[in-house]
């Protein structure tokens, strides 16, 4: 069979889950028993998420290959339970510095290079490089922004010239929003009639509507839309906000989205299989009990807004671990730098049963965090430190436990007992500049000990997971770190790097730190074990 393409893109504003639409329908389709590939396109220049600040862009998310990437990857690692890498992810960035060194190395043939159709044509060879790939039998291209955006149109012109090659074998979906404005009361169509004018410019038609709002949309809009949008009233889907997003894959099946999809491609389902997506959203809807974690950290605030975006797998993460204990999850955010003007603030973790600190990079707010740390290992508060939430762990037990009263990590200050240190590598690379995708990135071993809580927890000796940092445990302090009861737990067996520090379950309930990201591989059917051992330890002490 060859391989089909779904492009999804977004009408009237940003923001509206055309990331968790396209995760659901490779969701439903994989469920149908067909081999899925998800592609994310994102128009802006950089070359990867890797540079940008999360509270601008969300999380940067990261791949076994070490890719730094939009959040949607990991709604789609999530969702469709694959791992992703490098060839599932384009930017503007990527595809230009393609393009230019392959005029660089002569690849046109003396061709003057243009921008239609070149550019349009290496996205398309991008798309075509991951079906041979990975063999898809469908791949879903989700195009960022919106419709009408002077960015993203020649991604929509990529779409436009595959579906003229493969007629029968492109489906275009918008993903539109309907605002339902206070002072009228009704739902408004106008926008997204708008949208597929845009749409309809850049030579597309779109075969199906997902129609987001904050209710469903009702029959006599479902009508307008496919009378004024040339959409067929059954393509036209009714997505109103759900609790969980975990939810949408089996409400576009109320609708058989899924279905419909493949008859448009003259496929027919090979096989139903939803029931564990089911059973983990009965889960979802029927808690037994409830879990509050707190997130101690500072990328939050933007403007007069808190954003959660920035720690999205961290709170996935959380959740998949609350689900599994059918457990309802209550996160709570606290930001670190109450605690550096305001100590006393520090007793409003007493109210949790268990302290994140995630990742983070620069000065600000650390010392909050340090404060954090200290808090909860004094009053054997659950604490899972992640990357930055890891060293920091350590230079709370270095400053307090051990004694070394200026220990920090270099990357905070100059004149300081490094026990957080550079990696060497890093050191010329920053010297350099050179800081696009240069961190130790992605995949590595690690080697864990006997006896450890990790150990227990993953039920294997040797694990691989996924980091992204520049700093580690400053080797020359093991010995005194571990004389006063830090615990080595877990080791990268190549370069004998700290992966994983925690104390004793004798003297803390549970306090563990992780140099990876563990989050990066939690998924909702399968919790990540160092989060389910969390969570457990926290709903057993509450
Ligand atoms: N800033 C720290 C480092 O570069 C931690 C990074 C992180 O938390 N991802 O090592």
């Amino acid at each position: 069979m060859p391989t089909k393409y779904i492009f999804i893109a977004g009408g009237v504003m940003s923001g509206i889950g055309k990331g968790i639409t396209t995760a659901s329908i490779g969701r439903i389709l994989k469920s149908k028993g067909f081999r899925i590939q998800t592609m994310k396109i994102d128009p802006y220049v950089n070359v990867d998420a890797g540079t940008m600040n999360p509270i601008e862009h969300g999380e940067v998310f990261v791949t076994d290959d070490g890719t730094e990437c939009d959040q949607d990857v990991g709604n789609y690692e999530r969702f469709l339970e694959e791992s992703l890498s490098t060839d599932n992810y384009l930017t503007t960035g990527r595809v230009y510095q393609a393009v230019i060194q392959r005029e660089r190395n002569l690849e046109y043939g003396g061709k003057c290079v243009e921008v239609v159709p070149h550019i349009p044509e290496e996205v398309i060879g991008r798309i075509k490089k991951l079906e041979q790939k990975t063999k898809a039998d469908i791949i879903l291209i989700e195009i960022g922004g919106t419709v009408g955006e002077y960015q993203n149109l020649l991604f929509l012109e990529a779409a436009r010239m595959l579906k003229l090659r493969n007629p029968k074998g492109v489906v275009f979906v918008l993903v539109s929003y309907l605002p339902t404005p206070q002072n009228l009361g009704e739902m408004k169509t106008k926008p997204t009639q708008y949208a597929v004018r845009s749409l309809n410019m850049a030579g597309i038609q779109p075969d199906v509507i997902i129609a987001r709002g904050n209710q469903p949309l009702d029959e006599p809009r479902k009508r307008k839309i496919s009378i004024f949008c040339s959409v067929d009233e059954k393509d036209v889907i009714s997505a109103p906000d759900v609790k969980s997003i975990y939810e949408v894959p089996l409400d576009f099946e109320k609708d058989e989205l899924g279905n419909r999809i493949l008859k448009k491609f003259g496929l027919n389902p090979r096989v139903k299989d939803l029931k564990d997506w089911q059973d983990l959203v009965f889960k979802i809807n029927n808690p037994k009990r409830e879990v509050k974690i707190g997130i101690v950290g500072k990328y939050f605030k933007s403007g007069g807004f808190t954003l959660m975006d920035s720690y999205i797998s961290v709170l996935e993460a959380i959740k998949h671990a609350a689900f599994y204990f059918q457990a309802k999850p209550d996160i709570i955010w606290f930001d670190s730098e109450n605690y550096e003007k305001n100590p006393l603030a520090l007793k409003e973790l007493k109210q949790v049963a268990g302290v994140i600190v995630p990742g983070g990079f620069g000065n600000r707010g650390v010392e909050g965090k340090i404060k954090a740390i200290e808090y909860c290992r004094k009053n054997k508060i659950p604490y899972f430190g992640l990357c930055l939430g890891m060293q920091l762990a350590v230079v709370e037990f270095a400053r307090n436990v051990c004694g070394i009263k200026n220990a920090n990590s270099t990357e905070f200050s100059s004149a300081c007992q490094g026990v957080i240190d550079l990696m060497p590598e890093q050191k010329q690379l920053i010297k350099e500049a050179k800081f696009g995708a240069t961190m130790r990135l992605g995949a590595f071993d690690c080697q864990l000990k006997q006896g450890s809580i990790a150990r227990k927890a993953y039920g294997q000796e040797l694990i691989s997971e996924r980091h992204r940092h520049r700093y580690e445990l400053n080797d020359e302090f093991k010995p005194s770190l571990e004389k006063k009861g830090l615990i080595i737990a877990g080791v990268n067996p190549q370069r004998n790097l700290v992966e994983i520090v925690e104390l004793g379950q004798k003297e803390h309930p549970f306090f563990l730190g992780t140099q990876f990201h563990p989050e990066f591989k939690s998924r909702p059917l399968n919790p990540h074990p160092l989060f389910r051992e969390f969570v457990r330890t926290c709903l057993k002490i509450k």
